[in-house]
């Protein structure tokens, strides 16, 4: 049997000092408690009573590259050497812009700063200041950080989440102002029959439409075929700003970001973790008509904004992503197919109703019957969450790290015979979820 003592003890320490023991809320939900960890390299991470695990959490998606990756850190060691904060502007910013600007295909323009949570508050300011209207249309089960304006119908209980045609707002924390639901409409993700009643209705008070491109908080749900398309048709027939929330899939579906995989260009992206390499940064790209508003009347700060450390730590994340033609994204492609087929196939060999869906790079994982997950509504409902915790607890038992909502990340760091191992660990969950 695993050791998780030393982790235990610390969590009761932890949890006299800071609210659940954590620092972040969906930290304090992992199974079957939150862990510590010490040290972590490549796709190996080790907590504090010395187990290791291969690791598909990857800091929630940011590392692509995998830990502790030897040119990203060489680059932040010695760009921090030199001064860290210069409340001043630096030549790396100007470098980390123009690669942006080169690589996704909405970037006229670049602001950077710390989160994707702040950002996305840049985005929607922005689209508000451009068109001068109020309401932003988002998806339920879309996670786009924890600001009272967006923690909308991100997990809401299906008992409280209305009609699906015309769902409900569900607010996700105590303590929201009642007031910013007025601003806000919520669909359906991938239902463009609905998005166009509501944008007959609406569409002229709707400022944006805030999407993930693929929806990687609830599951990994690539849009259905025009999907996309027809949300950007909508959106300039009636003047309404396309946002794609690229925070995870951002470099992590390709260079040129979800919108260059799927050949949809929306007016303003926001980008965070995987350009960082592990670090703290995030950037708001798009027109550049609509960016320079930034110049004139729209207001976006922040003190650490393009500071030295995240600057240098996206120019080298960035600069290994290009390398050889994109052999990261070749590798993680392959790995990443291999451990997708060998799920499946072990599940189908135990007869077990399992679904993985999504791409190499950002897959999903559930007990299901149902042959694809759609949006919110075919997650919260037919999907047992019950089993996949108790598998999650199985593969970590068997030095296997994924994440409690079933999303795996892989990174270029893992290796085949590493793959190998987690199937092998894989199979053995399974076994023993099979039985209970
Ligand atoms: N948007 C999406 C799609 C996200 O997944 C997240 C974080 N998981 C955010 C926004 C918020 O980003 P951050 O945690 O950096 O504030």
């Amino acid at each position: 049997m695993i050791d998780w003592s030393r982790s235990q003890q610390l969590l009761e320490r932890a949890r006299r000092v800071l609210p659940a023991g954590v620092a972040s809320n969906v930290r304090a939900a992992e199974r079957p408690f939150p862990l510590f960890f010490t040290q972590a390299e490549g796709a190996i991470l080790t907590d504090v009573d010395g187990n290791p695990y291969i690791d598909y959490v990857l800091g929630q998606g940011p590392l692509l590259l995998g830990h502790s990756h030897p040119a990203v850190l060489a680059a932040v060691e010695q760009a921090m050497r030199r001064g860290q904060l210069f409340a001043g502007q630096h030549e790396l910013e100007i470098e980390v812009a123009e690669t942006l600007v080169r690589l996704i295909p909405c970037a006229g323009m670049c602001r950077f700063g710390m989160s994707g949570s702040e950002l996305v508050q840049a985005a929607m300011r922005l689209a508000r200041a451009v068109t001068g209207r109020r309401r932003i249309l988002r998806f339920e089960g879309h996670y786009h950080g924890w600001f009272d304006n967006v923690l909308l119908s991100v997990a809401p209980p299906p008992e409280q989440a209305g009609p699906r045609e015309c769902p409900r707002l569900v607010p996700g924390s105590a303590g929201q102002t009642p007031g910013v639901q007025e601003d806000a409409l919520v669909l359906p993700w991938n239902d463009l029959t609905l998005a166009e009643r509501l944008f007959a209705e609406r569409g002229r008070e709707i400022a944006a439409v805030l999407t993930e491109p693929m929806m990687c908080n609830t599951g990994a749900i690539p849009p259905t075929p025009g999907f996309l398309e027809g949300l950007r048709r909508l959106c300039d027939q009636y003047g309404v700003l396309l946002i794609m929330d690229e925070v995870i899939t951002g470099f992590r579906l390709g260079l040129s970001g979800a919108q260059g995989r799927f050949g949809v260009t929306p007016d303003l992206a926001v980008f965070a973790k995987a350009m960082g390499g592990g670090f703290a940064v995030a950037a708001l790209v798009g027109r550049r008509d609509y960016m320079e508003r930034f110049a004139r009347d729209v207001n976006h700060s922040g003190t650490f904004n393009g500071n030295v450390v995240s600057m240098a730590a996206a120019a080298a994340a960035l600069a290994e992503l290009e390398r050889d033609n994109g052999a990261v994204y070749r590798h993680i492609e392959a790995l990443g197919t291999m451990l997708m087929d060998g799920i499946r196939a072990l599940a189908h060999r135990r007869d077990l109703p399992v679904l993985v869906q999504g791409f190499p790079a950002a897959f999903h994982v559930a007990f299901t019957e149902l042959s694809a997950i759609r949006e919110y509504r075919d997650y919260a409902l037919h999907c047992d969450k019950e089993r996949y915790g108790r598998f999650k607890v199985a593969l970590l038992q068997r030095g296997v790290r994924v994440l409690d909502r079933g999303i795996w990340y892989l990174s270029a760091a893992h290796t085949q015979e590493q793959i190998e191992q987690t199937l092998d660990a894989v199979d053995a969950a399974l076994a023993e979820v099979q039985t209970l």
